[in-house]
């Protein structure tokens, strides 16, 4: 079977919240939701797309992360923010602060940078190459995978019903592929 890639975004974000995000966090924390929708993927090998500022701020949430050997932690920025919009210089800095942050905080090797609401222009290609980082272009949540089982990856939001409720049928077709 060939496993598709499932990825997390927007893990252990704090701040700048969207008008959703604002919504379903008023009704359980950012750490519960992504409790919820992770609970069936204790064992898989999830990619985390870790919002670097957050760390600090959320202890409970990284040693939980901590225990999971089978998930992968990657970059998706230092703060949730454009980063076609930035200087090099400013966008430099914060990527290469963010990775050590998550390098040092889960003693994995960040090698993958998962640009804020897939936001990617040639500045974000540069400053990927030059902090040694590859961009990831997943381009959307994607379940054609589920019917054609050709496509191999694809990203989902914890606090997002829409994207629970998908995730979902994901299980299922994970289940019934086994
Ligand atoms: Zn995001």
């Amino acid at each position: 079977m060939n496993q598709p890639e499932i990825v997390c975004h927007d893990v252990l974000q704090s701040r700048h919240f969207s008008d959703s995000q604002n919504k379903a966090f008023a009704i359980r924390s950012p750490f519960e939701w992504f409790c919820l929708a992770t609970k069936d993927l204790q064992d898989y090998p999830l990619v985390l797309a870790v919002v670097a500022e957050g760390v600090d701020e959320n202890i409970e949430w990284v040693n939980c992360i901590k225990k999971h050997p089978n998930w992968k932690v990657e970059c998706h920025g230092w703060i949730h923010r454009d980063y076609r919009k930035i200087s090099l210089d400013e966008g430099m800095k914060e990527l290469i602060k963010a990775k050590y942050k998550i390098e040092s905080t889960f003693d994995q090797k960040v090698t993958r940078f998962f640009p804020p609401k897939l936001q990617i222009n040639e500045r974000t290609l540069e400053l990927c190459r030059i902090v040694s980082l590859k961009q990831d272009e997943t381009s959307s949540l994607s379940y054609d995978w589920v019917k054609d089982k050709t496509i191999p990856s694809f990203y989902f939001h914890y606090w997002a019903k829409w994207d629970l409720k998908k995730m979902e049928e994901v299980r299922q077709a994970l289940a019934e592929r086994q």
